[in-house]
């Protein structure tokens, strides 16, 4: 399918930006408004298109290189589609060592360009803007997410009447129950306690990478989702990697046994402690979903100067249950 329609679609998406070029949205049948992706489910899909596009990846790197500021951050001027409003978005370049390119050090776009109204980075925003428009989520879904602590949901919540969060707090909280000192439900993504066909959305940002059993998580979410629903998710993705790169995992005795450097992120509830990644995901992860029952399991990735996602070529993951 790409490889006709590739001359066409690399110059809409390099005509000024690829978030607003209407002639692309037109191409995918996309809503206005919506983020201009483009969705792929196979690897050998995206190295072909990956290449015809290499002209492009220059020019968004070339303009993001000339936004990096000097000092430990800076700022960066553009559109929230979550404020519906003029932004400004900072950056600084935590979680980036060693990233440097002529002698400049470049941030790790994707966890920053944060908002200053509403505090959302640049994969979270984009996560609501494709929700919103992309997936066309009404105000009345019913919507899971797996968190309640973060900036996100206190947004999500004000806008989606139907919205449950939960947190992880293991065995020590009965599971469905809350937590009695923060009030935050407590849930397991491996098992889950809501009725199967329950949510019209599953939202889960940077969580699935830290489940040793992630393949049980996805099943569970593809359970609780109603028919025709959908899963949208972000996990450190590799678009290089056809397999799943295992980080880490437990022994039997069940110590943990690092085959990469350990890489640890945030908690939002034990924020001294910190989340081990057990995965960086590559496609199977794709052909993985579709072998556990979803219908469409697809990657799609975006970019936009105006609505600051920047970083060259970010992604989103959906996978569709059956109707
Ligand atoms: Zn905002």
């Amino acid at each position: 399918m790409y490889s006709v329609m590739l001359p066409p679609l690399a110059r809409l998406l390099a005509s000024d930006d690829s978030l607003v070029s209407r002639g692309y949205r037109r191409l995918q049948g996309l809503p206005p408004g919506s983020i201009c992706t483009v969705p792929f489910s196979t690897y050998a899909a995206y190295v072909d298109f990956h290449r015809a596009l290499v002209p492009e990846y220059r020019r968004r790197e070339e303009l993001e290189y000339k936004l990096i500021g000097a000092g430990d951050s800076f700022i960066t001027e553009g559109r929230c589609h979550v404020c519906n409003h003029a932004a400004t978005f900072t950056t600084n370049f935590d979680y980036a060592p060693g990233n440097i390119r002529n002698g400049k050090r470049v941030p790790n776009w994707r966890e920053h360009v944060i908002c200053t109204r509403c505090g959302l980075n640049n994969r979270l925003r984009a996560s609501v803007h494709f929700l919103e428009r992309n997936l066309g989520c009404s105000e009345a879904a019913d919507i899971y997410m797996t968190e309640q602590s973060t900036p996100l949901y206190h947004h999500m919540r004000q806008h989606y009447r139907n919205l449950i969060g939960s947190e992880f707090f293991g065995d020590r909280i009965a599971y469905g129950s809350n937590d009695p000192v923060t009030g935050y439900r407590n849930e397991s993504v491996t098992k889950l306690t809501f009725a199967d066909n329950s949510f019209d959305f599953v939202l889960s940002f940077d969580v699935f990478e830290h489940v040793p059993d992630y393949l049980s998580a996805l099943r569970e979410s593809l359970r609780v989702l109603k028919p025709g629903g959908t899963l949208l998710f972000t996990v450190p993705f590799h678009k290089g990697l056809p397999s799943t790169l295992v980080r880490a995992r437990f022994n039997d005795d069940g110590s943990i046994e690092h085959l990469e450097p350990p890489d640890y992120h945030g908690d939002p509830v034990n924020p001294e402690g910190g989340c081990l990644c057990f995965y960086t995901f590559g496609w199977d992860l794709l052909s993985q979903l579709r072998t556990l029952g979803f219908a469409s399991a697809e990657s799609h990735f975006y970019w936009s100067s105006r609505f600051g996602y920047l970083g060259g070529e970010l992604l989103l993951l959906t996978a569709r249950k059956p109707d």
